[in-house]
Formats: structure tokens, C-alpha cells, sequence
């Protein structure tokens, strides 16, 4: 029997995805242990039906001063009351900006082990393992935790988010912290790009590199994107270039996206790149050069210009 703890995200005031994937994963190794969604900076307590219905037994609503935004200090100190309170076996956070951030710290300051960017976990004789990429996605890694008490990181649109047939609402906890020790303070956000779809959780992604020659040309990109329901992505040699910003990229020093459909533009395909793609579902290449790597991970590749072949797939796809 385990008992787990699962750090859900929130974004423009829905629950991100990874949140219940990270419960239904809960599901499969608690055991009939507890499991316990927490939700930081958040007092809207409609959320907890949604969480209950993939599983999590209570959900804690954490306020405070200075809680509103993310900060490491802030979420750090929080999570390791909580988890000193609440004594979890096991802390799971998605592997994003957020769980990368603060699950090593956390993992740090309990004296436990941490293992990340988790794409599978099998339970088998009351043991668990876990597969995880390795070598920027070439191989696959499979660890299993030399102890009972430990952390991970689990990467977002690999594990299947399954509601419950029934489940009773979970126990709403409201957990009120003082943060007069919070250190860091965030006055306001300025965003530089425009809200859309989440480039970590989108099904579809259309990313640019740079082949894509300038920050227009990402405008047909956009259009295939926005007419698919997915986000733009892009290679650091197009952020480098200035033809877009740094929260695009994808890659080994980017973001990791799992999209049903990735389809790279003017990429050549660098191994610090595949880090970040390699595991879309399907992947497309449109790229002038027939020798340029990224045809060796394709599933479709389309030689040729992509200020062609872009609008001449949306223009296709809208009448289709
Ligand atoms: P290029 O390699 O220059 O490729 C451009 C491609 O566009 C070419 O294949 C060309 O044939 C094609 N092209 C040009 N014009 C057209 C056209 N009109 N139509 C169709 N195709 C066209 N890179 C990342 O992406 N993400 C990372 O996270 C990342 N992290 C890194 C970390 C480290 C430590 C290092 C050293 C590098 C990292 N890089 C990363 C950089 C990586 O090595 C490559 O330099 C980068 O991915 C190249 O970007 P690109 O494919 O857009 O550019």
C-alpha cells in the first residue's frame, strides 16, 4: 500500500492534463494507499470533482500571500510542509517547467531519490519500474528505486488520463500557509507570446527551424497549426536567429513535446533536437535537403520547399 502525493498544474484556470495522467499512473502502483492531489496558489474548489474522478482520494487547496504565481522558494517551502505533514511514500510532478524545477529540490531537502522524465511505470509483484529515454531519446532506460520513499517526474502525453467509473468527491482540504518566509515575489507577469494551445500538452505540433528564414515565415506555420487545433514549435536554430522566442523551442535545452502529430519545417534534425520529438506519435518532414537527418525519424518526408508545401497542405486540409 502506498500512499501519493501529486503536484497538479493549473493553466489559464484549467487543470492541465498531465494532472490526471499523473493520477491515473497513482492508480496503478497505490495499492489501495491514499492518494492526494495538491493544488498551489488555487481556490478554485470546483477542481476537485475533476481530480476526484481520476482518482485522487482528497485534494489540499493551498493559499497564501505571494502563492498566486510559481516560485521555487515558494512552492519548495509549501510542498515540504505538506510532505512532512502528510508523510507521502511517493511525490509525483510532471515533467515540466514546474516539476523540474522544484521535485530535486524537494527530493533534496527529504533525503530521497528522485527519477525523472518518466514515460512508463509497471507495477509486477508489488515492484514497480520505470522506463524513462535516455541519450537525447535514442534509448530507453528502465530503473527501478533502491527504496520505498521516493520522487519522479513524469512526462507529460505519455500515460493515459483514465476517469473512474464512479468515485466519490474527494476530501477538500484547505490548507492556508503563512509565507511571510517566501523570499521571492512576483509583482507581475509580462507575457511574450500569445496564449494558444500548450505547446508541452498540444496533440499536434507544426515547428519551424531555420529554414523557415525569418520571423514571417513563421506565418504559414501558424496557419497549419491554428487550422489543426496545435501549437508552433520551433528548433534552437530558429530561436538563435531571432525568427521567434526562446519558449518555443523544443529540443535537449527546450521543451519535450509527445504530440499525435509533429510535423518539422525547415529542421535539419540534431540529435539535440530529436531529445524533444523524437516520441511524437507520427512525424513529418518537410525539408529541401533529401540527405537532412530528420528524414531518418520520419514517418512522412516531403523533399521540397517548405514556402510551398506549408499553404499547400493547409490550403488541402481545409477542404478536406
Ligand atoms: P539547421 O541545422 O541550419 O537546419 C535548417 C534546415 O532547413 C536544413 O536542413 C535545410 O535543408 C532546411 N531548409 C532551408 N530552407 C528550406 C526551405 N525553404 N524549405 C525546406 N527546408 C529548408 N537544437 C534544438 O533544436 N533544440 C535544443 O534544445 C538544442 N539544444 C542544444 C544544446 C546544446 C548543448 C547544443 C550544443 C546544441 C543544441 N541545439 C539544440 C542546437 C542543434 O545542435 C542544432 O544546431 C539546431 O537544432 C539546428 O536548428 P535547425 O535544424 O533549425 O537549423
Amino acid at each position: 500500500m502506498r500512499n501519493i502525493l501529486a503536484l497538479g498544474e493549473i493553466r489559464a484556470g484549467a487543470l492541465r492534463n498531465i494532472s490526471f495522467e499523473m493520477l491515473s499512473a497513482a492508480q496503478e502502483i497505490a495499492e489501495g494507499g491514499k492518494i492526494t492531489a495538491v493544488l498551489i496558489g488555487c481556490d478554485d474548489q470546483t477542481l476537485a470533482h475533476e481530480l476526484g474522478r481520476f482518482g485522487a482520494d482528497q485534494v489540499y487547496f493551498v493559499t497564501g500571500d505571494q502563492l498566486s504565481h510559481y516560485t521555487t522558494d515558494g512552492y519548495l517551502q509549501v510542498l515540504h510542509q505538506l510532505a512532512q505533514e502528510e508523510k507521502p511514500d511517493i511525490l509525483l510532478f510532471g515533467h515540466t517547467a514546474v516539476g523540474r524545477d522544484i521535485a530535486p529540490r524537494l527530493a533534496s531537502r527529504l533525503g530521497r531519490g528522485l527519477v525523472s522524465d518518466v514515460t512508463d511505470i509497471q507495477l509486477e509483484a508489488g515492484k514497480i519500474t520505470f522506463t524513462r529515454p535516455i541519450y537525447a531519446g535514442k534509448a530507453f532506460q528502465q530503473v527501478e528505486m533502491a527504496e520505498d520513499r521516493w520522487l519522479a517526474t513524469i512526462r507529460p502525453n505519455n500515460m493515459t488520463a483514465k476517469p473512474l467509473d464512479s468515485k466519490t468527491d474527494p476530501t477538500i482540504i484547505d490548507y492556508k500557509v503563512e509565507t511571510s518566509q517566501i523570499r521571492t515575489i512576483i509583482k507581475e507577469i509580462v507575457k511574450k507570446t500569445a496564449t494558444g494551445v500548450d505547446l508541452s500538452e498540444a496533440k499536434v505540433v507544426v515547428a519551424g527551424g531555420r529554414g523557415v528564414k525569418s520571423a514571417a515565415g513563421f506565418e504559414p506555420l501558424q496557419q497549419l497549426a491554428d487550422l489543426l487545433g496545435g501549437a508552433v514549435g520551433a528548433s534552437r536554430g530558429a530561436c538563435d536567429a531571432d525568427y521567434c522566442d526562446y519558449s518555443l523551442q523544443i529540443g535537449q535545452t527546450g521543451k519535450v513535446v509527445t504530440p499525435d502529430l509533429y510535423i518539422a519545417c525547415g529542421i535539419s534534425g540534431a540529435i539535440q533536437h530529436l531529445a524533444g520529438m523524437s516520441q511524437a506519435k507520427v512525424i513529418v518532414a518537410i525539408n529541401k535537403d533529401p540527405d537532412a537527418p530528420i528524414f531518418e525519424v520520419a514517418d512522412y518526408g516531403i523533399v521540397g520547399d517548405l514556402f510551398e508545401i506549408v499553404p499547400l497542405l493547409t490550403e488541402e486540409l481545409k477542404t478536406a
